[in-house]
């Protein structure tokens, strides 16, 4: 399509979430008429920055999802932050603080670093020394392949078996051999380049960054950039159902509206684009619904700070031992959203692995927190928000799926988002810029 050619059809986006908010971006820059469904009241799905007063009332907030971002130099994210002109600060949260991994009843290192590498538990000598061949494994990655076996052919079986799992579920919040490369397409691509450790090196280092306002000012900018155009954004919109019209157009159906569009972008959780798609496309939607979604249960609270850990921590925490708790992370003490003298903590417990009972409340959680983290003094505030299905499970064989589902999809019907391109925010960008440059509408 020209998009010089007159006023072009609409073309209607469900889901403001990131993955909605970029695709629709995108497209706007491209000329195209767009119209954005939110069924919330608020932009930003899981990347959205809450408020949350401290102890006295002081303005003090929580990232919902995402505390900060991992931002490759010349990546589609840095180029779509450029674009949005954020003013972007390195961010204090963990990864220049003290990094650890719970393991065999202590603390540890994260093996992540060259000192905790040397350092960190249930590796021998020679097995960390497999670690160095590295850059000589078989290059033969397929995006059906687990992580599990990726990191077992890349690494050796012993980190996979000993260390992948804390690394893992601090990440994904499941067991490596559950989860599919597609998870997490970076992988593929630093073996593409040599591996991981070489293709890290030519493809330039992954900054840590957080705009000023918090991740959810991502949202926020992008929402705001759409609705200089009158009309476009609309919240608490929820698209009901599907209706195909002739010619390929369809009608979607919200509470007492509808509105006919050429072209349909389902930027939705699986499970919300599986409902809308049975009547229209049942194998696709039958596909949808089989991805499984993870709760996750996230804990924040405040601390008196402790010496050392002024710059953030991250603490991850082997599965099997942490009992359902996966690990925790914290802003450093002068990040702008915490309230100033105090430190704030993220918990996070759950995803595909069971919660002990006693890990149901705060008083269990802080317990065992303090098991790993003994410093940890006592809560001065505590908050739960939990994430309801906040993680697709893409499993070893989703790749396979997810083609599937865009074989089958009718045509002016489109699907994105975490399912398809995986959870991170760095995969999200790239897969919506990809597609919006190669979309055929
Ligand atoms: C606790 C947590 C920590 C995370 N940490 C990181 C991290 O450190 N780094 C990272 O890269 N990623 C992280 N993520 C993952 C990342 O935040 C998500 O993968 C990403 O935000 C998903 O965006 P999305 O737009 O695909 O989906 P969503 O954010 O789920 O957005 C979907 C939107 O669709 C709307 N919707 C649903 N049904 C309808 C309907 N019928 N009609 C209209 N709208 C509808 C929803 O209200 C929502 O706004 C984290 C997530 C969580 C929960």
């Amino acid at each position: 399509m020209d998009p010089h050619s007159g006023p072009p059809p609409p073309t209607l986006v469900l889901g403001a979430g990131l993955s909605g908010l970029m695709a629709a971006w995108h497209l706007h820059h491209r000329g195209f008429a767009i119209e954005v469904w939110e069924g919330s009241p608020a932009v930003g799905g899981w990347a959205q920055t809450l408020p949350w007063p401290g102890p006295q009332g002081e303005p003090g907030f929580l990232e919902r999802g995402p505390q900060s971002l991992r931002v490759a130099q010349d990546a589609p994210l840095e180029r779509l932050l450029r674009n949005l002109e954020l003013d972007l600060r390195p961010s204090p949260s963990s990864p220049r603080g003290p990094r650890w991994l719970g393991r065999a009843g202590a603390r540890h290192p994260s093996p992540a670093t060259l000192r905790g590498l040397a350092r960190a538990p249930g590796l021998t000598f020679l097995q960390k020394l497999r670690l160095l061949g590295e850059p000589f494994a078989s290059a033969a990655s397929h995006p059906d392949e687990s992580l599990q076996a990726f990191f077992a052919r890349r690494l050796g079986g012993a980190f996979a078996r000993e260390w992948l799992p804390a690394l893992v579920a601090g990440i994904l919040a499941a067991p490596p051999e559950r989860i599919g490369l597609s998870a997490l397409p970076r992988l593929s691509y630093l073996e593409r380049c040599g591996g991981l450790l070489l293709g890290s090196l030519r493809s330039g280092p992954e900054r840590t960054r957080l705009p000023a306002g918090g991740v959810g000012a991502l949202a926020r900018a992008l929402a705001l950039a759409l609705d200089k155009a009158p009309d476009t954004l609309h919240l608490n919109r929820a698209a009901r159902a599907l209706e195909p019209l002739p010619g390929g157009r369809w009608r979607v159906h919200g509470e007492g509206l509808a509105r006919e569009a050429d072209q349909v972008i389902l930027a939705l959780p699986s499970a919300a684009a599986a409902e809308l798609l049975r009547p229209v496309a049942p194998e696709a939607s039958e596909l949808l619904d089989a991805i499984p979604r993870l709760d996750l249960r996230v804990w924040h609270s405040r601390h008196r700070p402790v010496p050392g850990w002024e710059r953030g921590f991250g603490l991850l925490v082997h599965p099997p031992e942490g009992r359902g708790l996966l690990g925790a992370v914290s802003f450093a003490a002068d990040d702008p959203r915490g309230v100033p003298g105090l430190m704030q903590v993220r918990t996070y417990l759950g995803g595909a692995y069971p919660i002990d009972a006693a890990l149901e409340t705060w008083p269990g959680v802080a317990a065992e927190l303090r098991r790993w983290l003994p410093e940890l003094p006592e809560a001065v505030q505590v908050r739960e928000e939990s994430c309801p299905g906040a993680f697709p499970l893409l499993e070893p064989g989703h790749g396979t799926r997810a083609a599937r589902i865009l074989q089958i999809l009718p045509p002016g019907l489109h699907w994105l988002g975490a399912d398809r391109f995986g959870p991170g925010i760095p995969d999200l960008a790239e897969g919506t810029e990809t597609w919006a440059r190669g979309a055929a509408i």
